[in-house]
């Protein structure tokens, strides 16, 4: 199956669909409200509920989680387990019924992993999970299932023909891990017998199957590999618990890769389940602030720029200061050319965009010009902030044109020692003017002799001196 994403955000995995729109959305464009995890949120177009997609798209491939598998099977609970059959091996008579017990509530512990594995959970279940009294007939149900599977393999030896043989042999191995995997999900006997249940498993995975089918073989004969190697020299007494140790560890590790391929391939598998700690949700400001700016975007997008207009100036009324709204808000009614509205709000977002973030205010400065040429904000200090963010920027020229007649505009402005040095600056090594810088300088010095940057205004005197003379 292929994966599908955010139909705004082409990077983004989709989380949630909406089937009237026929549109997919990502976490990035439905954030949740922290104060209702539960609530299912709604289409920003229609506003008809969206239908949950789980991670089927966010997943991370099982097969770049393989050290994970290995990590899983150390946890506490696991290892208790492998703990357990090894002494059970050393300790336990050999009176069948006792050792079938064990098995079954080894199968029973085995098949939760692969449950709690499926549904995206990252600790192991606990042993005591296996105890309860219920889903001991699981194991007579995989029992079958081997029957079976051995059953064909011994019937076809009586063909006589190699080929039938391994053919048989070959595909009743493919198909067993699709089977417990059914077994698993749907605890019936029938569903993991049944080829078409079986078969989805196999088709929703697609040929990636084959890679979990040879990362279990492996895994299978892991214990079998390490027993070998050990058997020369070591005694039957002590080589019996390392293999069933080896044997309850190499199984977990099975069992939890073949449930996290169930919870990777849900979406074709037919249902949905999110990744722990997979949705954020927000505190109520942060999500209807995130709320409207996503509303706002896809409408964008969607070419819907009035609704889009109608959202931000909502969340506008709730949050009048919050930058990043102010910020969408300015560029979408200059992106719209909408002269009046855009002024206006400017006499609010400049002085806002001064303060948090004065690069950002020169940007809006900018723009301010295009809409109206001799554009100047009505506030000293924002001038003199967006000047300093346009000089940095190399706008020397739009940046002195904002710090000109500064003491004229605003008498009572008690920085205007600091906003002409700048001033002095832009002409002297923005623009390579120096006389007008001298004047400004020589102003500063007449009518503030008892300014304390009395000292910067000597050092770019006597810059402007050494420039002066080179030239
Ligand atoms: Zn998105
Ligand atoms: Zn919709």
């Amino acid at each position: 199956m292929d994966k599908t994403y955010c139909r705004y955000h082409p990077a983004q995995p989709a989380t949630w669909h909406c089937r009237p729109c026929e549109r997919d959305f990502g976490n990035c464009c439905i954030p949740l409200s922290a104060e209702e995890p539960d609530a299912t949120p709604t289409c920003p177009l229609c506003r008809g509920k969206l239908a949950f997609l789980g991670a089927a798209n966010s997943a991370q491939p099982f097969w770049d989680r393989i050290p994970q598998f290995f990590r899983y099977a150390l946890q506490p609970a696991p290892l208790a387990f492998a703990a357990l059959l090894s002494l059970a091996s050393l300790f336990m008579p050999s009176w069948k019924l006792l050792w079938l017990a064990l098995f079954s509530v080894a199968t029973k512990y085995l098949q939760s992993v692969i449950e709690s594995a499926s549904l995206g959970g990252r600790d192991a279940p606990t042993l005591g999970s296996a105890l309860d009294s219920e889903g001991y007939s699981l194991f007579w149900r995989l029992l079958v299932i081997f029957f079976i599977a051995f059953g064909l393999i011994w019937l076809v030896q009586d063909f006589d023909s190699e080929a039938l043989f391994w053919a048989v042999t070959l595909s009743v191995q493919l198909v067993i891990p699709a089977c417990i995997i059914r077994l698993a999900l749907d605890k019936t006997l029938g569903a993991a017998l049944n080829p078409e249940d079986v078969g989805t498993v196999i088709k929703a995975m697609g040929w990636r199957y084959l890679i979990l089918w040879a990362f279990l073989f492996i895994l299978w004969q892991s214990p079998d590999a390490v027993v070998y190697m050990l058997s020369s020299g070591l005694p039957r007494v002590v080589l019996m618990p390392i293999a069933a140790l080896l044997f309850g560890y190499f199984s977990v590790v099975m069992c939890a890769m073949m449930g996290y391929a169930v919870f990777q391939y849900q979406g074709a598998l037919g249902y949905a389940v999110a990744e722990e700690g997979g949705l954020p949700s927000y505190p109520l400001d942060d999500y209807l602030r995130r709320r409207a700016l996503a509303e706002a975007e896809v409408r964008v997008k969607e070419g819907q720029t009035g609704p889009a207009l109608e959202v931000l100036t909502q969340a506008l009324e709730r949050a009048p200061n919050d930058l990043k709204l102010n910020e969408r808000f300015h560029q979408l009614l200059f992106g719209l050319n909408a002269r009046e509205r855009c002024l206006r709000h400017l006499a609010h977002y400049l002085p806002l965009a001064a303060r948090l973030n004065p690069a950002q205010a020169a940007t809006a400065l900018l723009n301010a010009r295009q809409l109206q040429a001799d554009y100047l904000p009505e506030d000293a200090q924002v001038c003199e902030r967006v000047a300093q963010a346009l000089i940095e920027r190399h706008k020397t020229r739009e940046g002195l044109s904002l710090l000109r007649n500064l003491h004229g505009r605003f008498p009572d402005y008690p920085h205007i020692p600091r906003a002409y040095l700048l001033a002095a600056r832009g002409f002297a090594e923005g623009l390579g003017q120096l006389e007008p810088a001298q004047k400004l300088l020589g102003y500063i010095r007449a009518r503030y002799p008892q300014s304390p940057l009395l000292g910067e205004v000597g050092n770019l005197e006597a810059i402007i001196a050494r420039l002066a003379a080179r030239a």
